[in-house]
């Protein structure tokens, strides 16, 4: 992917864990190199198809100088984040922190920190058969159009479902979203838990009907084995409910395990169940 590079920006600026860091300040130098295709720009020679450079350095400069933090890891992660936020056509980016003074008292010539986030494609599965069903979703969806480290880029249909697992219930809703996030595997599970537990879910019998129901599907083509989190989701295979929805939003997606597209997977198990 092309990519924008700002070398050894000076700023002086009070971020260290010793107070007299904090006092005195010292210079600290930024490397960034900022990802997007600069494609369009190339192609028609209008900044706004690019992001402004001087802008971004400017951006660090004014943060640097109007925040303290202790660590660099700090300075890093906030800087990227509000990188992110102000030039949605970054996909990616690497930044180094250094701080060549940085207080040690054997010689050396540099230390640094060095982060690299970007935006991940994932798939979130939606549920709901109990109360105010559409509304659940509804909310759910429009907090996560609210949160600014996820993008929403596609919703299905909602479809109506029979209950799976053999427990006794109302009929569900379903459907799938499409999303790009900043957040890591874990930290979109617990903001998705913090939105069933806004809609009153109670985590009761399992498969039992519920509020609402948020499941990764897809994290990136990620495979995670963890014991509160497995992606792809695991028995999506035998659930139309899941691969409908998807095969409307993400035909030619493919499971990163089966190695299908939705839309086979959908195909496969309708032949299956006739
Ligand atoms: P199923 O996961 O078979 O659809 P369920 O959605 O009814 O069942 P829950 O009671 O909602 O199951 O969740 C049980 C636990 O599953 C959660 O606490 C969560 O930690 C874990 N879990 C594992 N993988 C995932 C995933 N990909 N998405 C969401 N939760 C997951
Ligand atoms: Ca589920
Ligand atoms: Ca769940």
């Amino acid at each position: 992917m092309d990519f924008i590079t700002i070398t050894n920006l000076e700023v002086f600026a009070h971020h260290g864990v010793f107070p007299e860091e904090n006092e005195k300040g010292q210079n600290f130098y930024i490397n960034a190199k900022l990802y997007l295709s600069t494609k369009n720009a190339g192609l028609t020679d209008e900044l706004s198809e690019s992001v402004h450079y001087g802008e971004v350095c400017e951006l660090i400069y004014r943060h640097m100088r109007e925040h303290t933090y202790k660590l660099l890891e700090t300075v890093a992660e906030q800087l990227a984040a509000e990188i992110f936020a102000s030039y949605p056509l970054v996909e990616r980016l690497c930044l180094e922190i250094c701080k060549p003074h940085a207080p040690i008292t054997l010689p050396f010539e540099n230390v640094s920190v060095t982060i690299e986030r970007g935006w991940q494609r994932a798939f979130v599965a939606f549920g709901s058969n109990m109360g105010e069903k559409r509304d659940y979703i509804e909310k759910a969806l429009t907090a996560m159009k609210e949160h600014k480290q996820v993008r929403v880029k596609k919703i299905s249909s909602v479809y109506e479902t029979k209950p799976y697992g053999g427990v006794e219930q109302e009929d569900f809703l379903n459907g799938a979203v499409m999303i790009d996030t900043l957040l890591y595997p874990e930290e979109l599970l617990a903001f998705l838990q913090d939105l069933e537990k806004r809609a009153g879910r109670e985590r009761t019998i399992h498969w039992g009907p519920r509020t609402l129901d948020l499941d990764i599907l897809f994290y990136g083509d990620e495979r995670i084995w963890e014991e509160d989190l497995t992606v792809p989701h695991p028995d999506m295979k035998n659930r139309d409910f899941v691969l409908k929805p998807m095969a409307e939003i993400a035909p030619y997606f493919i499971h990163p395990v089966y190695g299908k597209s939705m839309k086979e997977m959908l195909e496969e198990l309708n032949r299956k169940e006739n």
